[in-house]
């Protein structure tokens, strides 16, 4: 893939995560408002309770997984300015165009994305 194409797909992708990332944002101050709503009022069902933990961690596992998404983008874009893009950052082949097309904050290759996920659900928590 050329510069120039895999530049955009980022700059856009970059884009799309800061607005996903602005929405989250909006999403948890909305549902921090609403606890400090309920605080004061006493007819509290447990129940609801629950459920609002659950969706609130729900929205703060995808923020974590947007930020985590946007640094990956950032970094590429860098590796772009230093001419490392597009190189597995693990065996220092090249990835493939058509991974790029899918992924194009890519840093490893097929294999060794495979080898590291492998590793990582291995790894204890
Ligand atoms: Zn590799």
């Amino acid at each position: 893939m050329d510069r120039e194409s895999a530049r955009q797909r980022l700059e856009a992708e970059r884009a799309r995560l800061e607005e996903v990332r602005r929405a989250a944002d909006h999403l948890v101050e909305g549902v921090e408002q609403a606890e400090q709503t309920e605080l004061s009022s006493l007819d509290q069902h447990p129940a609801d309770v629950g459920s609002e933990v659950f969706e609130r961690e729900r929205d703060l596992g995808v923020m974590q997984q947007v930020r985590q998404e946007l640094d990956e983008v950032q970094s590429a874009l860098r590796r772009l300015d230093d001419g490392r893009y597009g190189v597995c950052e693990v065996c220092g082949r090249p990835i493939s165009d058509e991974r790029l097309e899918v992924k194009p904050a890519a840093r490893y290759c097929v294999d060794d994305q495979a080898r590291l996920e492998r590793g990582a659900r291995l790894r204890p928590q």
